[in-house]
């Protein structure tokens, strides 16, 4: 027959099983929302990417037909050029030449700029994509394993109280009880403390015990408290039987 004593001892160790389950079921939706943000952060950084590209190709679109335009304007202002008759027209015709000319300059300088972008933004897209894949993928495996994990915890959860409710239920002195109840709702969690055998120490707060009192524990006939965090001392005795 287990004493109240060891009862309480047995199920602690069920309570903090469940605050764990408790702490995972919170955790849970948390863990989720993080592994969903990265792959919509990567989808993002991939969208801004993909977007600048076809910017990019739209706008060297753009400059290439100018560019053609230009040339041709270039061309007819060159034949004009030789059908000059004075010096004025002549430097006149010269100069809208020499306007096209760099027009047409800057304008390659422009196109250029953008290819160079391209060819940048191209590697860095693809490899984007790879990762957004491959983390997609990760994350969705994770995620569906979380899911059912998170969906098993009420079943566990409940299935410890019950085991932790029959583990009390035969407790005849409703005095640890109560004590057990109120320290459980304390500061730690933990209301009972086994004796450290060979230490003769407290093992939830590590200080030694007076050699009296682990004698005391040791006859379970009372609550013995740790004077020091408060905890019911346990002697735990079955490894000796
Ligand atoms: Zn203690």
């Amino acid at each position: 027959m287990k004493s109240d004593f060891i009862k309480l001892l047995d199920a602690q160790t069920i309570d903090i099983e469940i605050d764990k389950l408790m702490k995972s079921k919170n955790e849970y939706p948390k863990e989720i929302e993080k592994m969903k943000q990265e792959i919509n952060d990567l989808q993002n950084a991939l969208d801004e990417k993909e977007s600048r590209l076809i910017e990019i190709g739209k706008t060297r679109r753009n400059i290439e037909d100018e560019i053609k335009a230009e040339r041709e304007l270039l061309s007819q202002k060159e034949k004009r050029l030789l059908e000059t008759k004075n010096n004025k027209e002549y430097t006149a015709v010269h100069n809208e030449i020499e306007l096209a000319r760099q027009r047409i300059d800057s304008l390659e300088t422009e196109d250029l700029e953008l290819m160079t972008e391209q060819d940048i933004l191209i590697p860095e897209r693809d490899e984007l994509a790879e990762i957004l894949k491959v983390t997609t993928k990760k994350n969705t495996v994770s995620i569906n394993e979380i899911r059912k994990k998170f969906d098993s915890i009420e079943s566990d959860i409940a299935a410890r109280e019950q085991k932790r409710t029959h583990e009390l239920s035969d407790v005849t002195n409703t005095r640890v009880l109560s004590i057990y109840n109120r320290l459980r709702k304390g500061k730690s969690g933990l209301a009972v403390a086994q004796v450290d055998k060979e230490k003769l120490t407290c093992r939830g707060c590590y200080k030694q015990l007076p050699p009296q009192k682990v004698l005391e524990v040791r006859r379970s006939q009372k609550v013995i408290l740790c004077e020091s965090c408060g905890r019911i001392l346990v002697w735990d005795s079955r490894d000796e039987e």
